[in-house]
């Protein structure tokens, strides 16, 4: 057990995973019970390889910015990251040895964070070999493959460059690569994924683009405190006009009625805010063609137009207010 669970008695134990399942979304799916034995017989680690290809390597930011404790660390401190280019201490070939013998135990979780290139194998080598080849090995004895940020997701910022990222699943047909696609990954889907894995031993069900519904499951827009403005075509368009400063971002080039993603209820950074509460229209990072066909980001472009159209043809029906 972690020194999160030192001390504590069974009850507060047990109040404690409530609190890690109900702050990941878990709470109406699994009893208190279960994610307690989980996080219990979790005690053995179960290993991770990270694996980093074309990124900016946010999602791993993200990961060692967790504050602790919090429920996505308390969740994350249960596992045992084996090789992470970034953050492990061996380097060169005692770090590939590592990431082999893992490979051969089997039965790992495997991470990937960024995209892989389609154009030339030479954009993305590591220790002198196409990232492509060790995606393909490590998924191979993977027990469950997770892909981290816009970019394993859906080829990201990298999709849109000469390398022609591409996603993780295009590379390894056949497996079920879990995507949880906002830019960057936030802690809570991967801390509840791997939760969800750790209770079930299965991936928690997907929707089309294989994002779990229990975090992709709305749409930003319908949970947006600004949501009355847009129903009522109360649109901003000046910054500097206070009278403006909680109107809709539609025309500010928002996203956020053909993006799915839980940003409004579970917010960022420990949920103390997220894009449009800050200001800053939905760029529709969860989305695929993030962010070359979501351009232009911070103006009216096409996505304005299919929104427009569709909210004339009254196909976004005004939110009832309950
Ligand atoms: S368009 Fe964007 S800012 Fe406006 S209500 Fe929808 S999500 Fe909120
Ligand atoms: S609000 Fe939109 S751009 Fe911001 S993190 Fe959520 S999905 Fe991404």
């Amino acid at each position: 057990m972690g020194k999160v669970f030192d001390g504590l008695s069974r009850r507060d134990f047990l109040k404690l995973c409530g609190g890690v399942a109900a702050t990941v979304g878990l709470a109406d799916l699994f009893s208190v019970e279960k994610v307690a034995a989980a996080l219990e017989s979790a005690g053995k680690k179960p290993p991770v390889i990270w694996l980093e290809g074309q990124d900016c390597a946010g999602c791993t930011i993200s990961l060692i910015s967790l504050e602790d404790p919090t429920p996505a660390s308390i969740i994350l401190d249960k596992i045992s990251i084996r090789y992470h280019e970034t953050i492990m201490a061996a380097s060169g070939s005692m770090a590939e040895k590592v990431r082999e013998d893992t490979i051969k135990e089997g039965g790992y979780v495997l991470i990937v964070e960024g995209s892989i290139p389609s154009a030339d194998d030479r954009y993305c080598l590591v220790g002198g070999k196409p990232f492509k080849e060790i995606v393909q090995e490590t998924a191979r004895n993977a027990a469950v493959i997770i892909g981290v940020g816009a970019c394993s997701a859906f080829g990201g910022i990298p999709g849109g460059t000469p390398s022609k990222g591409l996603p993780v699943s295009k590379i390894i047909p056949g497996k079920t690569v879990i995507n949880l696609s906002t830019c960057p990954v936030h802690m809570d889907h991967l801390a509840g994924t791997i939760l969800y894995y750790l209770v079930t031993k299965k991936a928690p069900p997907l929707d089309k683009l294989n994002r779990p519904v229990m975090y992709f499951g709305t749409l930003v827009h319908d949970n947006c405190r600004r949501r009355a403005h847009f129903d009522e075509e109360r649109f901003l368009t000046d910054w500097n006009d206070p009278k403006q400063q909680d109107w809709c971002l539609l025309q500010k080039g928002c996203k956020g009625p053909e993006t799915y993603g839980d940003c409004p209820i579970r917010r960022w950074n420990n949920g103390i805010n997220f894009c449009i509460d800050a200001g800053a229209p939905c760029q529709g990072c969860s989305e695929p063609g993030f962010y070359v066909k979501h351009s232009p980001l911070y103006a009216m472009g096409p996505a304005t137009d299919r929104i427009m159209a569709r909210k004339a043809a009254g196909l976004i029906p005004k939110k009832e207010i309950v």
